[in-house]
């Protein structure tokens, strides 16, 4: 299965159909580039089936044509996109092409699977080209909820792709750049064969809010707790801990960032330049002996993971503070689905407590920010991009067909939908050949 010189081929081995584990192949002149490498955790390898800690997409076609692999581009540092790499590299053995930031998450991963010096890693910073094989890739600045989100124009013979990646549009994204429509609206005049979009948030109405909203909602109820503040984050959204780092300056709080996740995702940011300067962190280990109103801490385990800082804040285990009545926790995250039983019993753990928590899912107040295009952000791209065909990626079969049927309304002339081994054929003659390579998960132990 080679595409040749005059065709362009799109691949999904995962992500497309299901949530997470994204893996993604582009077909050219005989070669194949992969984007992305992700995983997903606590999932079933078959529906229904017994579920493993961490799952990604079954390798095994795009291994055993490897040889025709040119090379990888991981698009921005979360685990669905980056998270299988470090444990799938030795079966490639390709070049990877990603930006500063990711690279530096990506070497300590692979620093802690021993194959840090192995694996040969491409700096590539947003706005440039690079050829990679038969493709020629340029990267663009897009807004997401990490840094430096990033979005792909790959070049071939045969036509041109815009992979959007993950990404909305935010105009204050509190850290990095602002979107900047002039960059897509350009691509109108390249003749775009395919535009590969997100689709996770295609079935919300309106605009997604920006990262810098969060700043009021977080401020408004952190200035209303008397006791410790506790924030449930994910740690890789760098704007978020910096936001609430200023709030802590703003409300006379010292902030502490508790778990190895938060630990290393901010040293990874400070490193490359993403963590402000004046913003200062203390040590966990003193947030037990300050006045309760001068506490402010993040932790990791918004999702209710066993063993993980906000859990054992809940239990009353955690070893440098204890919680007690007034204290408030504040969730500024979302309820990932599947995760309920575990958030429950972290609620009731609270509750028992007489620990107040706020959820960003009936918060008045803005505490949290999707960072996926809602419809009106998928129309406005379709509109500026123009492309010939639109490929809905990155969600289930609800997501996909919404997103292209917003595709549709907006002028898209071709909608391809397909999910993980149907192979999408660009060019020259744009059709769907349902499952020409198998595909499934596996089981990756960490
Ligand atoms: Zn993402
Ligand atoms: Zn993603």
């Amino acid at each position: 299965l080679q595409a040749t010189f005059n065709e362009l081929w799109f691949l999904p081995l995962g992500g497309t159909g299901e949530i997470g584990m994204n893996m993604n192949l582009y077909g050219h002149g005989g070669q194949w580039l992969m984007v992305d490498c992700g995983i997903t955790f606590d999932s079933p390898l078959v529906e229904g089936g017994e579920r493993h800690d961490v799952v990604c997409a079954d390798p095994r076609f795009i291994v055993a044509n490897k040889a025709a692999l040119a090379g990888i581009i991981i698009t921005h540092a979360h685990e669905d996109h980056i998270g299988a790499l470090p444990l799938l590299w030795q079966r490639f053995k390709v070049p990877v092409y990603t930006t500063p930031y990711t690279a530096e998450i990506l070497r300590r991963k692979l620093a802690r699977t021993n194959s840090k010096e192995l694996v040969p890693i491409i700096e590539v910073e947003a706005n440039q080209r690079y050829d990679i094989g038969e493709f020629n890739v340029e990267w663009l600045a897009i807004t997401h909820s990490l840094p430096e989100p990033c979005a792909l124009v790959i070049r071939t013979a045969a036509g041109t792709v815009f992979h959007t990646a993950d990404w909305k549009i935010d105009p204050r994204p509190v850290t990095g750049e602002a979107f900047e429509a002039r960059l897509f609206k350009q691509l109108a005049k390249q003749n775009i064969t395919a535009m590969v979009c997100d689709s996770t948030n295609a079935l919300r109405e309106g605009h997604s809010l920006s990262e810098s909203d969060c700043h009021k909602g977080l401020l408004d109820l952190i200035k209303g707790t008397t006791g410790r503040v506790v924030v449930g984050c994910f740690s890789s959204n760098i704007a978020r801990l910096i936001t609430l780092a200023r709030i802590a300056q703003q409300t006379g709080r010292y902030m502490a960032l508790l778990g190895h996740s938060l630990q290393n995702t901010v040293s990874a940011a400070r490193l490359t330049g993403h963590w402000p300067e004046d913003l200062l962190l203390q040590d966990p280990r003193y947030m037990g002996y300050l006045p309760k109103d001068e506490v402010l801490v993040v932790a990791t385990g918004s999702q209710g993971e066993e063993g993980a800082a906000l859990s054992r804040l809940a239990m009353g285990t955690y070893r440098d503070l204890e919680l007690e009545e007034g204290d408030r926790v504040i969730f500024s995250s979302i309820i990932i689905p599947g995760n309920e039983n575990k958030i429950e019993k972290l609620l009731n753990a609270l509750k028992g407590r007489n620990i107040t928590y706020s959820l960003s899912e009936n918060s008045p107040l803005p505490i949290h920010a999707s960072g996926h295009p809602h419809k009106t952000e998928l129309q406005q791209m379709y509109q500026w991009v123009q492309p010939h065909i639109a490929v809905p990626v990155h969600g289930e079969e609800a997501h996909l067909k919404a997103n292209a049927e917003i595709a549709r309304t907006s002028h898209v002339p071709m909608q391809l939908l397909g999910k993980n081994g149907d192979l999408y054929i660009l060019a020259p003659d744009p059709a769907i050949r349902p499952s020409a390579v198998s595909t499934g998960r596996i089981a990756l132990a960490q």
